[in-house]
């Protein structure tokens, strides 16, 4: 039997990445937007919480189970910024481009460039469930003054992965998949959730 799943974003990316995964273990993905869900806040300050957040609302206004995820990009010599606040680290209105060009500022007189992406995914039977299934996953790469490549999205062009001697948004799709944090982390929650 097919239970319906609710994802807490519109990102056809990433509904195309859970749907591809879940399906084979019995879940139909769809996008909380089909549900007429607005975005929840994302006020605190783990990944977790966030994630968590999004999830209960989404499984709150349409009584059904919820996934969410939240992540972002941890520069090891900035004390993990920009984190939480990956997506407007910049300010408002969020921008990728300005986002870059701060995070590249602010590395500039670092010697360390070292980052990593960070995902956190939380599942939710239902918006009260008191044991959220929760994975997580890692990237490591630097953060590499020029830009490179013209996949993937955010932070991707700037993100050196240097055992491949290429960034983030030089690599396939699939590859993406592969080694991300958001791959990972999905991996991890399908075995927890089979
Ligand atoms: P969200 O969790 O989808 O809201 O992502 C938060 C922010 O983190 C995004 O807006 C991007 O700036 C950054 N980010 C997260 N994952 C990636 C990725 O795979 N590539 C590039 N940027 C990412």
């Amino acid at each position: 039997m097919t239970q319906v799943l609710v994802l807490a974003s519109n990102n056809p990316g990433k509904l195309k990445e859970f749907g591809e995964l879940l399906a084979p273990i019995g879940f139909d993905v769809r996008p909380q937007g089909q549900f007429d869900v607005p975005e929840a806040e994302e006020p605190h300050i783990t990944f977790v919480e966030n994630a968590l957040a999004k999830a209960r609302h989404a499984s709150r206004l349409t009584g059904l189970p919820a996934l969410a995820d939240d992540s972002g990009i941890c520069a090891n010599a900035l004390g993990g910024e920009p984190g939480v606040r990956s997506a407007r680290y910049a300010g408002e209105p969020k921008s990728d481009a300005r986002n870059n060009e701060k995070l590249v500022a602010d590395l500039a007189t670092q010697v360390d460039k070292s980052a990593y992406y960070y995902c956190a995914l939380v599942f939710v039977r239902h918006a009260d469930d008191p044991q959220p299934v929760i994975a997580e996953g890692r990237w490591d790469g630097e953060v590499r003054a020029v830009a490179s490549g013209q996949g993937g999205f955010g932070y991707d062009p700037h993100f050196w992965l240097p055992a491949l001697g290429k960034s983030a948004a030089e690599l396939s799709a699939a590859e993406k998949n592969r080694l991300s944090h958001r791959g990972q982390a999905l991996r991890l929650l399908v075995e927890k959730l089979k």
